[in-house]
């Protein structure tokens, strides 16, 4: 079978390459061919050696991911619709602004939380995407931005994993692709730059605080557990008791020193003076009551239906 070699960060890119008979060094320059310089075609890449890049045309590629539509709004916002399959397809923005560029990734098609008031929620969940299909979004935009723009310099400053999708519940594949974000060899992101977006998976924000602590925003949407159960499912999982403990654990490790909360203001849902107190509340430390550092980023949003 012919391997994407998308889904490989570069320590598992390094142990592909070790599987035929190549040292790492190698490895380090395939994956700055691909990432750095947006290479998809191995004879482009002339420092490797000729026997290298027969034996990769051989068992390897780089696979991209189909654009199916591109919308580009006045403000320069660009969408992408990309097809992974199936019938199924994710979404992709890119968000630019005075000094910086933001590339809003999907990590599944649908998703499984079911968030009352969110569309991808409505739709269900297909399957989670390979980290090759969740790195193919950052390397089609770079790339093609770079093109357009006429730019040789990197155009995507920051990554938020905020698209379709619960991150978190896909784990396995979004590890890799942050560590290729993240690496000087690839994208070279800072740790600060890249935002990983949870509704709350309580023990994988644990998890992330080991294995690659980058910036967390939390979709909150809700200061009380009756409010939250109802909009966000997982919440019946994860009270928000837990949820603001695993916030507070992993600012120990985060590169920022605040939690970024996603709220949501749903009409006469969740958008009284009360609520906005009751948030307050429970941020704000006090006797017996530690709060959390964080930024609010309050959304205003139309639901696709009464939410009742
Ligand atoms: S976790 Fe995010 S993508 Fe999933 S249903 Fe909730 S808001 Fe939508």
């Amino acid at each position: 079978m012919t391997a994407n070699l998308l889904d490989f960060d570069l320590d598992g890119l390094a142990v592909f390459c070790e599987g035929l008979g190549e040292k790492r060094f190698r490895a380090t320059q395939l994956f700055r061919w691909i990432h750095q310089r947006g290479a998809r075609d191995f004879d482009q890449m002339t420092d490797l050696a000729k026997s290298l890049r027969e034996k990769l045309r051989g068992c390897a590629e780089i696979r991209p991911l189909a654009p199916l539509s591109r919308h580009d709004s006045a403000d320069g916002t660009i969408k992408w619709l990309f097809d992974v399959g199936g019938g199924n397809a994710v979404e992709t923005v890119f968000i630019p602004e005075d000094d910086r560029g933001t590339l809003c990734v999907s990590s599944q098609a649908g998703c499984a939380v079911g968030c009352r008031f969110c569309a991808t929620g409505h739709q269900g969940f297909s399957r989670n995407l390979t980290t090759g299909e969740i790195l193919a979004q950052l390397w089609y935009a770079e790339h093609t931005l770079r093109a357009e723009f006429g730019q040789t310099e990197r155009v995507i400053t920051n990554v938020v994993m905020m698209g379709m999708g619960e991150p978190l519940q896909n784990y396995s594949a979004l590890i890799p692709a942050l560590r290729t974000m993240l690496d000087d060899h690839g994208y070279g992101l800072s740790r600060r730059r890249v935002t990983v977006s949870t509704s709350g998976v309580v023990p994988m924000i644990d998890r992330l605080a080991q294995d690659c602590p980058v910036a967390l925003a939390v979709s909150l949407h809700a200061p009380t557990d009756a409010l939250r159960d109802s909009l966000v499912p997982l919440n019946r999982k994860h009270s928000l008791d837990e949820l603001m403990a695993a916030c507070r654990r992993y600012l120990d490790h985060a590169p920022r020193d605040f939690i970024t909360f996603e709220y949501c203001m749903l009409d006469g849902v969740n958008d009284s003076p009360a609520h906005a107190q009751a948030l307050i509340d429970w941020v704000t430390p006090r006797r017996n009551h530690p709060g959390v550092s964080c930024k609010f980023n309050l959304i205003p949003l139309t639901p696709l239906r009464p939410l009742g």
